[in-house]
């Protein structure tokens, strides 16, 4: 096929029902014949962020490598590709043309954040490699002990970057990019490994650097994140791996809705046939289902070295999903072993034995074989179930990759086949480790229906690590906040509703949060708004409906 389906794509990963009619005049890069192709470019605006949303493989770090003259459009032509000046006048007319121009007079120093941060360490040469020379010897720009204090980097200035947690590297690697003078600054998914104060923390960061004649560029799948970072939003859509196309900049809400509703109004043109909303609309009678089972476990302590986790007594009943909310080194991970029977507490208290599945925070593939063979070997039963197959695996769209090696995927791949994985071991308590991690926006969405659908039909309980707030409020019946100081002394409050809990949560982060009318997803306020201010005042931090 050429990827361009007029209708039901038949490799059924996007459907695009109508296109526009000059996309093939529109090329802006094409790696190699039969390769990908991108179609048009982001436009920026100076003094202004702008973010990329969209699938995996659709183009957003190609857009970003050209964006930054690291990769010279070849305009499809990559057998003979054009000089610089036809590149230029290909983009005549549109603010493009000015943009290429100052980058190519060196008028524009542009930085990127790179998407893999994981990579890093390797890239970087010299004798010296701690956190504190690596800042400072980049500090160009003078805010080097603000960009330490947001960042949380204090504490791990005389670490060698090889030794950083993935959370911890992907601080750094925001930090060195925000201390660099530069004209164009660009962020490739910097919310990875990042819990939520983080996240706000690197989203203020990142909007601290717009002056009135730069550019800000941000590719991001946490919603939420993008929402409050972005001034504008350019939404790619098309086949991945095969073309993708980039919209004209939206404002930020229009250009989120037109994502998640799959429409573009404006050109007529339908890129999705569904649309992903946060209201579980269809079916919504039969979700409702009797909880009939109650349990308990107790109150818990748990000593791991310097790190304390004290845990308040819970109960949960079946048909139920209880969310843990709490910045990264609160024991949540702890906690879960816990309940998995992989840790035991400290003391003679006991967690009732319960059969468990678990989806573990880091997966590590070590099966020799296919993604099909392994599932014939962990979830055989459930694999050859048609209601398995059209609950979870399906939607999860794993028939894509399902006789690849396991040990070929990648991270998006390989965390849907953990989550098929723990969903297919019969059990009474689900326990799912940061299933977002690695997956774009529309597979958290697709993500987190799957598991909702499957606990309410199965009628079991699931305990969820989650840090996409838009995922966690939507997973939620309830929550379980933790609390107290990272990685020394941590406390997990008793189960609690996802008001109360989201209430006490969002206070601690000084954010609050309004729904969107159109489809019910929840958008962090502007600081200091006028909402912001009100709600502040009378405590609602959280939205009632
Ligand atoms: P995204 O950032 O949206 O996930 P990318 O821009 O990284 O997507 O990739 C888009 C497509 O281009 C993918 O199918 C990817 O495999 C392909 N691609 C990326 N870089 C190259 C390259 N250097 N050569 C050939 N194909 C590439
Ligand atoms: P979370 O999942 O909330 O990020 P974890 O439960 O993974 O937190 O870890 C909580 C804290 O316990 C962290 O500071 C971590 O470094 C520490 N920790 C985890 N396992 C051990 C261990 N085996 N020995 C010492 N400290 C540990
Ligand atoms: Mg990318
Ligand atoms: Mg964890």
């Amino acid at each position: 096929g050429c990827g361009i389906c007029p209708k039901r794509c038949p490799f059924g990963a996007i459907t695009i029902i109508n296109l526009p009619t000059n996309l093939e005049s529109q090329i802006t890069h094409r790696y190699s014949a039969n390769s990908f192709k991108l179609h048009r470019l982001p436009m920026p605006r100076p003094g202004n962020v702008l973010g990329l949303v969209g699938t995996n493989g659709i183009g957003k770090s190609t857009a970003l490598k050209i964006l930054s003259g690291k990769l010279k459009p070849n305009l499809g032509r990559f057998d003979n590709p054009p000089d610089w000046e036809d590149v230029i006048k290909h983009f005549r007319g549109s603010e493009l043309q000015n943009y290429f121009t100052k980058l190519l007079e060196d008028d524009l120093k542009s930085i990127v954040k790179p998407q893999y941060v994981d990579q890093i360490p390797k890239a970087i040469r010299g004798t010296d490699r701690s956190v504190k020379f690596l800042m400072e010897s980049r500090n160009t720009l003078g805010n080097l002990d603000a960009v330490l204090d947001t960042l949380e980097l204090r504490h791990i200035l005389d670490r060698d970057v090889s030794h950083l947690s993935g959370g911890e590297l992907q601080r750094f690697a925001i930090g060195t990019t925000c201390v660099s003078k530069a004209d164009v600054y660009m962020f490739d998914e910097p919310s990875s490994y990042l819990d939520v104060k983080q996240r706000l923390s690197a989203a203020r960061m990142i909007r601290s650097l717009l002056r009135a004649d730069d550019y800000v560029i941000v590719v991001e799948h946490d919603l939420s994140v993008l929402d409050y970072l972005s001034d504008f939003v350019c939404v790619l859509y098309g086949q991945p791996a095969v073309y993708g196309v980039v919209t004209l900049p939206y404002s930020v809400r229009e250009g989120i809705n037109i994502f998640l509703d799959g429409h573009i109004p404006t050109e007529n043109l339908r890129f999705r046939e569904e649309s992903l909303t946060f209201r579980i609309a269809e079916g919504a009678d039969e979700l409702i289902a009797e909880k009939s089972r109650a349990f308990r476990y107790p109150k818990m302590e748990k000593t791991l070295g310097n790190f304390h986790l004290s845990i308040d007594s819970g109960e949960f009943s079946d048909s139920e999903i209880i969310v843990m909310m709490g910045e990264n080194g609160t024991g949540k991970t702890t906690f879960c072993r816990m309940l998995a029977g992989a840790l035991k507490p400290d003391g003679n208290q006991k967690v009732p034995e319960m059969k468990i599945s678990m989806k573990p925070q880091t997966i590590t593939p070590k099966f020799e074989g296919t993604v099909r063979m392994l599932f014939f070997k962990k979830i055989k039963a459930a694999f050859l179930s048609p209601q398995f197959q059209t609950d979870v695996v399906k939607p999860l769209k794993l028939d894509d990759f399902i006789d690849q090696e396991v040990k070929n995927l990648s991270g998006g791949e390989l965390q849907r086949v953990a989550i098929v994985l723990a969903l297919g071991i019969p059990a009474d308590i689900y326990v799912i480790d940061e299933p977002s991690a690695y997956l774009d926006s529309e597979q958290r969405i697709v993500a987190s229906r799957v598991i909702k659908r499957f606990i309410m039909h199965a009628k079991k309980t699931a305990f969820i690590v989650e840090h996409d707030f838009i995922m966690a409020t939507y997973l939620a019946d309830r929550v379980i906040v933790f609390d107290g100081q990272p990685g020394i002394d941590a406390h997990a409050n008793k189960p609690e509703s996802l008001l109360t809990g989201c209430n006490t949560f969002l206070k601690n982060l000084d954010v609050t949060f309004r729904r969107d009318p159109t489809n019910y997803r929840p958008r962090i306020n502007k600081a200091s708004s006028q909402l912001d201010q009100e709600q502040k005042l009378s405590g609602n931090y959280f939205f009632l409906e």
